[in-house]
C-alpha cells in the first residue's frame, strides 16, 4: 500500500526546499523527494550544487558555497519536520487525487506515494558541451550563469560558447567586466534576435569566432583555454582565456509529467498568472522548472514559497 501524505515536493533545489520549510512550519508534514547523486545538475541540491562562489545570495555579504547555501536550506527545512528521502521520482499519475508518485521502478503496479497535494521543483539544467572533466571545472573557470559569475572575471579575456539570445546577452553583460568576450559559435550565422546581434556586433570588447566548437578543456584546476576546431577547415587552435560561459540553452526536468501538466513549447511548466497554481488543481509549480526568464536561487525560493502558500490555501479551502 502506498503511504499517503499531505504534501509531497518533488526537487530540492532552492524552489522545494524553501517550499518544505514553509508547508512544515504550516504543520503539513511534508514529503521532500529530493532526488538521487549523479553527474549532472539534475541532483541532490540542485544546480548550487555545481557552484563554488555565490555572492549574489542576499543576507551573505560576504559570499557562500553553492553546496555549502544548500546544506543550509535542507537543514533549515528539515528541523521544522520535513521528511527528506534521497530518491528520484520515477513517475507521477495526477489524473485523480491522491496523486500518485512513483520512485524506483515506473512500471510497477503500485505507487511509493500518494499526495492530496503536489508540489513540482524539479529544476532545470543547463545544456553543457558534454567534454571530458566538464561537470568537475563548473565553478573553477566554467560557467553556465554570467549573472552570478560574470563579476569573477574583471579585467580577463573569456568566451562564451553558443549563437542564441542567451549567449549574447551573456556576452553583453560580460563585457561590463571581462576585458576581452570571444563568442564561439558553431555556425556562421546566429541564432539570436537581430537586436541583440545587432548590440553585439557594436560592441568593441566582443570578438566572434565561426564555425568552431570546443573539442577540449585546458588547465589542470581551473581552465586556462580552449581548445577549438573550426569545423569548416578541420583546424585546431588554442584559445587562452581564463573562463568560459556555456550559453546552449537550458532543459526542464519536466520528462515525467509530460501529457499531465500543461507546458510551453521549450518543455518548461505553465503557471497561472501571478501564482503557482498548474493546470491540475491541487499541482503546484516552483523553482526553474517553471522559469525560463530569471533563473537564480533567490527567484526560486521566492517562487517555492509563493507554491507552498498557495499548497496550504489550497488545502485548507479542501478541508473546509
Ligand atoms: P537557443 O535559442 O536554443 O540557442 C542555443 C544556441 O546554442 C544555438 O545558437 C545553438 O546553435 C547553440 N548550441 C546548441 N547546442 C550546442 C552544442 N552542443 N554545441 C555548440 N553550440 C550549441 O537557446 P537560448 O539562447 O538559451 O535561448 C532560449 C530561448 O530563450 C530562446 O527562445 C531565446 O530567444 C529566449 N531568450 C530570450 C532572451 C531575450 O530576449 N532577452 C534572452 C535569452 C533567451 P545553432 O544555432 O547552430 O543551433
Amino acid at each position: 500500500m502506498p503511504e499517503t501524505h499531505e504534501v509531497i515536493i518533488i526537487g530540492s533545489g532552492p524552489a522545494g526546499l524553501t517550499a518544505a520549510l514553509y508547508t512544515a512550519r504550516a504543520n503539513l508534514s511534508p514529503l521532500l523527494l529530493e532526488g538521487e547523486p549523479s553527474s549532472t545538475s539534475d541532483q541532490p541540491g540542485g544546480q548550487l550544487m555545481l557552484t563554488t562562489d555565490v555572492e549574489n545570495y542576499p543576507g551573505f555579504p560576504d559570499g557562500v558555497m553553492g553546496p555549502e547555501l544548500m546544506v543550509g536550506f535542507r537543514a533549515q527545512a528539515h528541523r521544522f519536520g520535513t521528511r527528506i528521502e534521497t530518491v528520484k521520482a520515477t513517475r507521477v499519475d495526477l489524473s485523480e487525487r491522491p496523486f500518485k508518485v512513483w520512485v524506483g521502478d515506473p512500471g510497477a503496479p503500485e505507487p511509493t506515494y500518494e499526495g492530496n497535494c503536489l508540489i513540482v521543483s524539479t529544476g532545470a539544467q543547463s545544456l553543457m558541451l558534454g567534454l571530458d572533466r566538464e561537470i568537475e571545472l563548473v565553478g573553477h573557470g566554467l560557467s553556465t550563469c554570467a549573472t552570478c559569475d560574470g563579476f569573477f572575471f574583471r579585467d580577463q579575456e573569456i568566451a562564451v560558447v553558443g549563437g542564441g539570445d542567451s549567449a549574447i546577452e551573456e556576452a553583453v553583460f560580460l563585457t561590463r567586466f571581462a576585458s576581452k568576450v570571444s563568442i564561439i559559435h558553431r555556425r556562421d550565422a546566429l541564432r539570436a534576435s537581430k537586436i541583440m546581434q545587432q548590440r553585439a556586433f557594436d560592441n568593441p570588447k566582443i570578438e566572434f569566432i565561426w564555425d568552431t566548437v570546443v573539442t577540449e578543456y585546458l588547465g589542470e584546476d581551473s581552465i586556462s583555454g580552449l581548445r577549438l576546431c573550426n569545423v569548416k577547415t578541420d583546424v585546431s587552435r588554442d584559445l587562452a582565456v581564463t573562463g568560459v560561459f556555456i550559453a546552449i540553452g537550458h532543459r526542464p526536468n519536466t520528462d515525467i509529467f509530460s501529457g499531465q501538466l500543461e507546458m510551453k513549447d521549450n518543455g518548461y511548466l505553465v503557471t497561472r498568472p501571478d501564482c503557482s497554481r498548474t493546470n491540475i488543481e491541487g499541482v503546484f509549480a516552483c523553482g526553474d522548472v517553471q522559469d525560463d526568464v530569471y533563473r537564480q536561487a533567490v527567484t526560486a525560493a521566492g517562487s517555492g514559497c509563493m507554491a507552498a502558500l498557495d499548497a496550504e490555501r489550497w488545502l485548507e479551502a479542501q478541508h473546509s
